[in-house]
């Protein structure tokens, strides 16, 4: 019997025409970009995976309150929806809205690191990294070793590696650390899930030496149905639940809601304690706004309360990680390799085992992305040795542990024959993998060079 994908549980009211270029138009535009995806224009791009981030569909309804928004500069309306919004799915009574995720980090993370050394996490998002640094602390990961197999399964290889966080605190001093982040999904590690028991043993390790506990929720609702399907206790509980108890006892939390929120910008900050949410209302003034619009127009703040309501709803998250398990079904026929489990929000290709011949100097996951482009228009990123740079000490290359092409879905954006090309394009490039060239850097700025470095293929 033929296994059944969950479809879109929604119909097309308004569309969006692509453009399709032919294979020589791609050669010269990709060309013409020095071989960066990042300097493609996205009208050349047929199918976009660069990111999922901002790039969801609203629905109708939320496109009805962009239209009912208040804009009122105090006490809108729209902000009334959110705070009731919000408070339902996390259960935390304070909640500060701001314009995006860094945003949320900008504001709050200075305030938990003040007179601290050290954030520790399962792993930091780039730009919470950034924050922790900007604080005068150090960001230390502490993932589970499970999440640098990328072959072997593991049901929650985003989680906490506890033991290590135990001696790692007792190392470092409890009183130099200031914050303990639970990142769920784990983005870095590739959209993977943590567990309700992981979070809990987290938060009364961190709880136990007296540092406050934090989760990073830009895609809660995507943990949250991981959850449903893989922690036997949670089987017949609802996201809605599941996420009560992922935020149990949570100090704190910060939000891209451009992720889970299926907004096209917005952030979030929440808390537990008044006195926080004091600290965090002054620093939102003086950076985002007044604490009752936070950086967001009305419009913005309507669309955002409703898509937190959508983004947890069980049809919907059904069918956004079947995509995800579409394409790796198909993925697995063509025996292409990738990060296994398949995660929440993007398929990481193992551009390392699919193009073996090319060293990492060479920029694997950079040469299969544009080969991605290349064979159908589609439009990956490098998470590997480009993005990764070099070493800030001797200016040579540094090797990454990965070399991951990642294709990112966006959130109700996509068919499943959209994800048909998006397999057949790889199978294409398996065929011919033996031929495809790496790539060297021709010029590239200090720091963050994969946004705007320029290659060239190498002969
Ligand atoms: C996207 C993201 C952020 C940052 O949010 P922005 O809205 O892009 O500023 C922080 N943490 C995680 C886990 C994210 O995925």
């Amino acid at each position: 019997m033929k296994q059944i994908y969950y479809p879109e549980p929604f119909r097309i009211k308004s569309v969006e025409p692509l453009k399709i270029l032919s294979r020589k138009e791609r050669e010269e535009k990709i060309a013409a970009a020095n071989y960066n995806v990042f300097s493609l224009a996205a009208r050349d791009v047929y199918i976009d995976l660069l990111t999922d981030s901002g790039t969801g569909a609203m629905s109708s309804d939320q496109w009805a309150g962009v239209m009912v928004g208040d804009e009122s500069y105090a006490g809108a309306e729209s902000y009334y929806a959110l705070q009731k919004s919000a408070q339902d799915i996390f259960s935390l009574p304070y909640i500060q809205l701001v314009h995006q995720g860094r945003a949320a980090e900008k504001v709050l993370l200075p305030i938990l690191l003040e007179g601290k050394k050290y954030a520790i996490a399962n792993m930091h998002f780039d730009t919470t990294r950034a924050h922790v640094e900007l604080a005068g602390a150090r960001a230390i990961d502490c993932v589970v070793k499970e999440a640098l197999d990328t072959a072997s399964y593991c049901d929650f290889k985003g989680n906490m590696d506890c033991e290590r966080l135990e001696s790692l605190i007792k190392e470092l001093g409890a009183e130099n650390v200031g914050v303990v982040i639970m990142t769920i999904t784990n983005n870095s590690a590739g959209g993977q899930p943590v567990s309700v028991e992981n979070i809990r043993q987290t938060r009364d390790i961190a709880h136990k030496h007296g540092i406050k506990f934090m989760i990073d929720a830009a895609r809660c609702a995507e943990n949250a149905y991981f959850i449903k399907q893989r922690e036997e206790s949670y089987k017949n509980s609802s996201i809605k639940e599941i996420l009560h108890a992922c935020f149990e006892g949570v100090d704190c939390f910060t939000m891209s809601a451009k992720k889970d929120a299926i907004v096209n910008m917005g952030g979030l900050i929440g808390c537990r304690d008044k006195a926080l949410f004091e600290a965090v209302k002054q620093r939102t003034i003086s950076f985002e706004g007044f604490v009752t619009y936070g950086g967001m127009s009305g419009r913005d703040i309507e669309a955002l309360a409703r898509g937190l309501q959508e983004g947890i709803d069980e049809n919907y998250l059904r069918y956004r990680i079947g995509q995800m398990e579409y394409l790796a079904a198909r993925l697995d026929e063509a025996e292409i390799p990738y990060q296994r489990p398949v995660g929440g929000h993007a398929v990481f290709v193992d551009a390392k085992k699919l193009l073996p011949h090319i060293p990492y100097y060479r920029f694997p996951a950079q040469a299969l992305a544009i080969e991605l482009y290349l064979e159908a228009g589609i439009r990956a990123c490098d998470i590997g040795s480009f993005l990764l740079g070099n070493d800030p000490d001797t200016g040579k290359q540094l090797e990454s542990d990965f070399e991951f092409t990642r294709l990112a879905i966006p959130r109700r954006v996509y068919t499943q024959s959209h994800l048909d090309v998006i397999a057949d394009a790889l199978i294409n490039i398996k065929e011919r993998a033996g031929a495809i060239k790496g790539y060297e850097i021709v010029e590239e700025p200090p720091i963050l060079r994969h946004f705007t470095a320029k290659l060239r293929p190498v002969e």
